[in-house]
């Protein structure tokens, strides 16, 4: 029996009827850009990121490049970020002008480092771009500290992290501006791409609203070059209805990881570290082996369906090149490349799907070869650096 990485279609099932009736109501209305239904979505969705102001836009690419514009983020600049993300979030400090920064990751949580930002500091720096990988948030106090003290801006890369929190407060509302996905897969999907920027500063949402529809300030009047960016009445209606369930289907996650953990204990393989006072809201559930690509294979040959996030670290990308980064410049974010294996994680993800799915796993980490990895006490990036040759690529 197949087991898919996420199911989308067990989750359109239950809302059948409701979207429907609200995609007729679109379509009867005649109105597919702006109105209401994108007006109502944005208020909601920033009363659900406890936070002012929601802006819909194209897409998550869209938000954090809108975002870096609204700050005046450009040639010149400097912003720090992660290497082991999506390509999208470089790509969006890319297209603004400016250079992105690389700093490593903490090796348990998966997130930006702290430390290693300090040690990137220069006189260009501008702004720090913090992802909540796999559905944790970055550890954000210190890195805002950083931020207060150095006059940076702090934006949040959410595409993964709708609804997670972090001592308390939801992303979202951690940051200056953060930056939401709803591509369909997300823990808040469209039925096609859109996104959204949420912030606390009216300055900073009117910004936005002026970017993603042509630097308009009236109809024919343009205050600046702005971007078609907005998000479709149709997939806002769509949004509107699946936010109600939010909530439900991240508990339904956090579930399905927790039998996960259950059933991996012991194994040696190494299983997501949520930080103290952190939710984690498992967009993916990653786990860390050594020898990831026996694993991956037999889980393939049983008819498991698995992903890789991120094979390549961004920093390594050819696209990037002209960075001038190297294998070896960031070991964690190197590591994770090798390592990393996303199991299937969707709300509808059932007990004795996840009982198989380990038993699989498990099975491959008794076979030769494998090592217990642990968390990083015992795992150093000198230790990490004079394993590179044997074991990454
Ligand atoms: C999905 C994702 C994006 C991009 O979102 P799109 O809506 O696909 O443009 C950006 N950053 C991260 C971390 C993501 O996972």
């Amino acid at each position: 029996m197949h087991i898919p990485f996420v199911d989308l279609k067990a989750q359109y099932e239950t809302l059948k009827d409701e979207m429907a009736e609200a995609i007729r109501d679109i379509l009867d209305s005649a109105q597919f850009i702006g109105g209401e239904a994108v007006a109502s979505f944005e208020r909601d969705f920033a009363a659900y990121c406890q936070v002012r102001h929601a802006r819909g836009v194209a897409s998550g690419t869209d938000a954090l490049h809108l975002a870096l514009r609204a700050l005046d983020i450009g040639h010149g600049d400097e912003v720090i970020t992660t290497a082991h993300t999506f390509i999208a979030t470089a790509a969006a400090i890319v297209a603004t002008g400016a250079r992105p920064v690389f700093v490593d990751i903490d090796p348990d949580t998966y997130t930006i480092d702290p430390k290693m930002i300090e040690r990137a500091l220069t006189g260009r720096t501008r702004a720090i771009v913090a992802v909540h990988l796999y559905g944790q948030p970055a550890d954000m106090g210190p890195i805002k500290d950083i931020a207060r003290r150095r006059g940076l801006y702090v934006l949040e890369d959410a595409a993964q992290a709708h609804g997670a929190e972090y001592q308390g407060v939801r992303t979202g509302a951690l940051g200056d501006v953060a930056c939401f996905s709803f591509y369909p897969a997300k823990n808040l999907g469209a039925y096609g791409d859109g996104g959204a920027v949420t912030t606390n500063s009216a300055a900073i949402a009117e910004r936005i609203e002026r970017l993603r529809d042509h630097g308009r300030t009236s109809h024919y009047s343009h205050a600046e070059i702005g971007f078609n960016s907005r998000l479709d009445t149709l997939q806002a209606a769509i949004l509107q209805i699946k936010l109600r369930r939010l909530d439900e289907w991240n508990a339904n996650r956090r579930r399905a990881a927790e039998w996960y953990a259950v059933e991996l204990a012991q194994s040696g393989i190494k299983t997501p570290f949520v930080q103290k006072g952190s939710t984690h809201v498992y967009h993916l559930y990653v786990i860390e082996t050594n020898e990831r690509d026996a694993m991956r294979n037999k889980l393939d040959q049983a008819g498991v369906a698995t992903g890789i996030h991120y094979p390549v670290p961004l920093h390594l990308q050819p696209a990037l090149a002209h960075l001038g980064y190297r294998q070896g410049d960031l070991p964690y974010c190197e590591a994770m490349a090798a390592r990393s294996l996303s199991l299937p994680m969707f709300p509808e993800l059932a007990r004795d799907q996840v009982r198989r799915i380990a038993a699989i796993a498990r099975a491959a980490a008794e076979q030769d070869g494998h090592k217990k990895l642990r968390r990083k006490s015992t795992y150093s990036p000198a230790a990490l650096r004079a394993e590179a040759g044997k074991e990454w690529r």
